[in-house]
């Protein structure tokens, strides 16, 4: 069998070589480096699995090793190592590419539980077997389903009460989809997960209508300084995304600022709608929503997961306004037709597309340009784009269990007379879909 190897970068010599030691015990394969300079040139020679580096270093220090040997050795992992416990160093660390941050003195034991923890994830991706390549497949899990106001109690049981938050993780990442109300029990199932390593997530947010930032001051990775969130989302109508989730948590409304808060929180307004998530590519769309909110479709190795939470079908708002407005009921029809075709563009074979199918077809017509769909349209609208499976998603306050059954008994008959294989299902809090990788595809 191959020896595993590891580069220690560190220029105190006594405690390199003592690092050193440990790892020939262990029988690795070691390279050392006293400066950072020689400690990049030693890793993209040599590839070593790991990279133990010191921050303050001659030549380059620890955060610029991090960057430049992140840009070219992707799959290695980087452990930073520093005598100084500052949140803002481990911070800039992890941004700067490194996969850990321990605190010297340290021992073999932090040392191998740590290598460990990165190296067995990346196992099975470097063999090349179907089977091994299934085993740590995307999935996503719903945290909140609700749209508009939590409603937590006995009519709510089977769905849920909690508003928007659904939790992607693929190729790597960790991507949640809103902060709503559901984004608390998130948190600590995260912090009971990981324990004390670092949680680093991407928040994408739609819009900062209530139901979809509210939970975010009680999201409890946020109050720890381990941890990196960044927090991404297309600037408001009236305010940038910074201002207005820092507003919800002003005095007299909430006794912490955003400010305050101890984890390393970076909040970047997008300007692309396309972009990526590590590997992930994320395509943004503007909904038909009041003020600026936007859908996500990500890509991921197993296919792509649509999010639309808060979208009305142009087609019967525009039409029924026409009149009113005095725009010719045919060029409103063409308007609406080719905006919907680039929503079904949008969604166009996504393997999962969560969607707004807050109101049932009779209910719609009392609700016309609040800003939210109807069963038939929401189901038409994934039925045209050749969407596999579709989860009616923020669900009306006032619906109860049963009252979504029916819905998903009414969208269900019109699958079947589109005569589609579409699955469709109501989105319910608790529920994990597991997404198949192409491998597991073709072993059917
Ligand atoms: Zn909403
Ligand atoms: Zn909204």
């Amino acid at each position: 069998m191959m020896k595993s190897s590891v580069l220690i970068i560190e220029d105190d010599d006594d405690s390199r070589q003592a690092i050193a030691k440990l790892f020939a015990r262990a029988d690795w394969k070691v390279f050392e480096a006293a400066d950072g300079d020689s400690g990049v040139e030693l890793a993209l020679r040599n590839r070593p699995e790991v990279i133990l580096c010191d921050l303050l270093m001659p030549k380059s220090n620890g955060f610029q090793v991090c960057r430049t040997i992140r840009q070219q050795l992707q799959p290695t992992k980087i452990i930073v190592v520093s005598g100084r416990d500052y949140a803002v160093d481990r911070a800039s660390a992890l941004e700067a590419g490194a996969d850990e941050f321990l605190l010297k003195p340290i021992t073999w034991e932090v040392l191998r539980e740590s290598i460990d923890r990165l190296l067995i994830p990346q196992r099975p991706r470097a063999m090349t077997s179907p089977e091994e390549l299934g085993s740590v497949p995307p999935r996503i899990k719903l945290w909140g389903v609700r749209g508009s106001l939590p409603v937590p109690g006995p009519a709510t049981v089977r769905y849920g009460g909690n508003t928007s938050c659904v939790e992607v993780r693929a190729d790597g990442e960790i991507i949640v989809l809103d902060a709503g109300t559901g984004i608390r029990a998130l948190g600590l199932a995260l912090e009971k997960e990981l324990g004390p390593q670092t949680i680093k997530l991407t928040l994408l947010i739609t819009h900062t209508h209530w139901d979809h930032i509210q939970g975010l001051p009680f999201f409890s990775p946020a109050y720890n300084s381990k941890n990196l969130i960044q927090i991404l989302g297309y600037e408001g109508a009236r305010a940038g995304l910074g201002a207005i989730l820092a507003g919800q948590m002003e005095t007299p409304f909430f006794p912490v600022s955003l400010r305050q808060l101890p984890s390393h929180l970076a909040i970047e307004e997008l300007k692309e709608m396309e972009f990526h998530i590590g590997t992930v590519k994320v395509q943004g769309k503007f909904a038909n929503h009041p003020g600026i909110c936007a859908g996500y479709r990500l890509f991921t190795s197993a296919g792509s997961i649509a999010y639309m939470p808060d979208n009305e079908p142009y087609e019967t708002l525009k039409v029924q306004l026409a009149a009113q407005n005095g725009i010719d009921g045919k060029k409103a029809r063409n308007f609406a037709g080719a905006e919907r075709a680039k929503m079904v563009e949008f969604l166009r074979d996504c393997e999962v597309a969560i969607l707004d199918a807050q109101y049932t077809d009779e209910e719609y017509k009392a609700h016309v340009g609040w800003g939210h769909s109807s069963l038939s349209s929401v189901v038409g609208l994934a039925l045209d784009a050749n969407v596999k499976r579709l989860l009616l998603f923020h669900h009306d306050p006032s619906h109860d269990d049963d009252m979504i059954d029916r819905m998903l008994e009414q969208a269900r008959s019109l699958v079947a007379k589109s005569r589609k294989a579409m699955v469709i299902e109501g989105a319910r809090e608790g529920v994990e879909i597991l997404l198949e990788l192409p491998a597991q595809r073709q072993l059917r």
